[in-house]
């Protein structure tokens, strides 16, 4: 059973690890801000009332992420394990998730914080692009695709974020610090916390990263 929580600031490869390891291991990659772009897609109330933050490069409140975790969670493709990513951002929904998981009778077998250097995030997280149809995700200075602004897997067209523009990357970062940061320490007290480079190439943070699985 791997129950596995992702943790690290904004662009440090927790969705792309995420996708890594929910495929060697054959269980869901949960990210709370994938489900929230697919509620703003599709119009929905949730979406509504998740846009604005998002736009800004706040956080949703944690009452909506709570449920919507909650709700996740139930669902049969968990059974095996999973793995949170963007989730939990702040000690409260860290706390909400000890009693969802309480009353699913479960529990968290680890929690990998992945490193990147403060200055090296902005450069990396503006320069992400990902596919518009397929998912798969490319970086223009690290991992560019074959065709400009076009995915080497499905031929679909490539897109950023509109919270990767620099201003909201700032945002996003102060927002990490003061919040999110603080759930290091949690984990650790838990010690449920393993820390891994992620200033490496993405396969060797990959290796890393299951090392500390085993
Ligand atoms: P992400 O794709 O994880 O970078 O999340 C994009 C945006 O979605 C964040 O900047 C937040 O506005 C929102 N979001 C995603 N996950 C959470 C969460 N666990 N708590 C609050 N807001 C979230």
């Amino acid at each position: 059973m791997k129950n596995l929580i992702l943790l690290g600031g904004p662009g440090v490869g927790k969705g792309t690890q995420a996708k890594m390891l929910a495929e060697k291991y054959s269980i869901p990659q949960i990210s709370t801000g994938d489900i929230l772009r697919a509620e703003i897609k599709s119009d929905s109330e949730l979406g509504k009332q998740a846009a604005g933050y998002m736009k800004r490069g706040d956080l949703v409140p944690d009452d909506l992420i709570l449920a919507m975790i909650e709700k996740r969670l139930q669902e049969d493709d968990t059974a095996n394990g999973f793995i949170l990513d963007g989730f939990p951002r702040t000690i409260p929904q860290a706390e909400g998730l000890d009693s969802i998981l309480a009353r699913l009778e479960r529990r968290l077998d680890g929690v990998v914080d992945i490193e990147v250097p403060y200055e090296k995030l902005v450069q990396r997280i503006t320069s992400r692009w990902g596919c518009s149809e397929c998912g798969a995700d490319f970086n223009s200075l690290s991992s560019p695709p074959q065709v400009v602004e076009t995915c080497d897997h499905c031929g679909g067209r490539l897109q950023q974020r509109p919270d990767d523009k620099e201003e909201t990357v700032r945002q996003r970062l102060l927002v990490y610090r003061e919040k999110t940061a603080p759930l290091i320490d949690y984990y650790k007290r838990k010690s449920l916390l393993k820390i891994v480079d992620g200033d490496k190439p993405v396969e060797s943070v990959f290796a890393a990263v299951c090392n500390t699985l085993i």
